[in-house]
């Protein structure tokens, strides 16, 4: 497995991380984790060399961690770095501290440390709850009681906002980042990525497949990326070693649910190096980018933060399928109907009501509510 600086910290971690944030799911529940696949998965990773391991609070319900912790027992957690997130936007006056929060999660992962601890999701709100409640001083406390070893921040808001947090404390070990080929110059982007990294601060990468939509792009995507060398090389590689290429990219992070997507990552973290794309193919991912561009009418990630919709609505998967509906121009069509008919009635874009109340937890800010009946309307009302 290659190894990259972290940052200008005295360490290295492994080029590929474990995010526990789309773990396997039962197959007769999809609500829940499919536990012994998943600690399989884990295990079989450290065992290939990767050692770096991020989950957060909320992730799979609050599961998550707990998962996480059940398999780093036999030893496996001595052998790779477990980053975390506080929940920040559960801070405010009936919970204005960090520990309690922070002792659940030691709890829930097994440890009396925690590698590297984030401020989770930082957009503008959060950063302002970050000051109000001076909770960089309780993580400097939290570190300095041995809890915590690196203070980080993950980041979804825009790129002025991030230089501004990267210039607000100077203790900051790393900043988790959304990006990959699509994502240049959403939220912090090339340009907060290159500040960053000029500061010293590792640079992990999250959503480095835009939450799968970079496995299997529309055609007019695959044309562009398939000029790319090597022209037989799928989307997946193209996407991870465009991140490998750029030297300030500490770890990427893959949300893996399956040991077949764990062993593709693998082997190709084990081939990743800086400087494997040329001008000329960074001329066919820019117009792969767009293509994407023009080719999806809604940025969702399957991130799931919006849920849950106090109607039941199913966001992420409408989204889901109404961008497939557009992208592949009425090739899916019949498909996607019959799955939008299966969902519950309660999952549909036609149960919103508008009330938006899930659009500030959206980390890409988009117009749920908005979109919602259109979505509705595309599969008959
Ligand atoms: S706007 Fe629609 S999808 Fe969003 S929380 Fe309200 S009802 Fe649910
Ligand atoms: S609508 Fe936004 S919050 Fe919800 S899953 Fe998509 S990207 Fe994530």
């Amino acid at each position: 497995m290659q190894h990259r600086p972290f940052g200008s910290h005295d360490f290295q971690v492994s080029a590929l991380g474990f995010g526990a944030m789309r773990l396997p799911l039962r197959s007769d529940d999809q609500a829940d984790i499919d536990r012994p696949q998943a600690i399989r998965m884990i295990r079989h990773a450290i065992d290939a060399g990767v050692d770096y391991l991020d989950t957060a609070w909320p992730y799979h319900g609050g599961a998550s961690e707990g998962l996480c912790g059940e398999a780093l027992r036999d030893g496996y957690g001595e052998r790779v770095r477990v980053a975390t997130k506080l929940p920040t936007w559960l801070i405010g006056d009936s919970n204005p501290l960090v520990a309690p929060f922070l002792d659940e999660q030691l709890q829930r992962l097994g440890r009396d440390h925690i590698d590297v601890y984030l401020l989770h999701a930082l957009q503008r709100p959060f950063w302002e709850i970050t000051e109000r409640y001076e909770l960089i001083g309780q993580l400097e406390d939290a570190r300095q009681a041995g809890k915590i070893g690196h203070i980080a921040f993950s980041f979804h808001g825009d790129l002025p906002l991030f230089r501004e947090i990267v210039d607000a404390y100077e203790g900051w070990a790393m900043a988790q980042i959304q990006y990959n080929w699509a994502n240049t110059t959403v939220q912090a982007g090339r340009a907060g990525l290159e500040y960053a990294a000029a500061k010293g601060l590792a640079v992990v990468v999250m959503e480095p497949l835009l939450g799968g939509e970079l496995v299997s792009p529309p055609p007019s995507v695959l044309a562009a990326l398939a000029r790319i060398t090597p022209a037989d090389q799928r989307p997946v590689g193209k996407a991870l070693h465009w991140l490998w290429d750029q030297p300030g990219v500490s770890t990427v992070l893959s949300g893996m649910s399956t040991m077949a997507q764990l062993e593709e990552n693998l082997d190709h973290a084990r081939a990743s190096r800086a400087g494997c794309y040329g001008d000329a193919d960074q001329d066919h991912f820019q117009a792969a980018a767009e293509a994407l561009v023009a080719a999806y009418p809604v940025r969702c990630t399957k991130c799931r933060y919006c849920l849950p919709c106090p109607q039941g609505v199913n966001i992420p998967r409408n989204f889901e399928l109404y961008n497939d509906k557009v992208a592949f121009e009425g090739r899916q069509d019949q498909h996607n109907n019959v799955m939008y008919r299966l969902m519950a009635e309660h999952e549909k874009a036609s149960a919103c009501v508008q009330c938006g109340e899930c659009e500030a937890r959206c980390p890409q800010s988009i117009e749920i509510a908005t979109i919602m009946p259109q979505v509705a309307e595309s599969f008959g009302g």
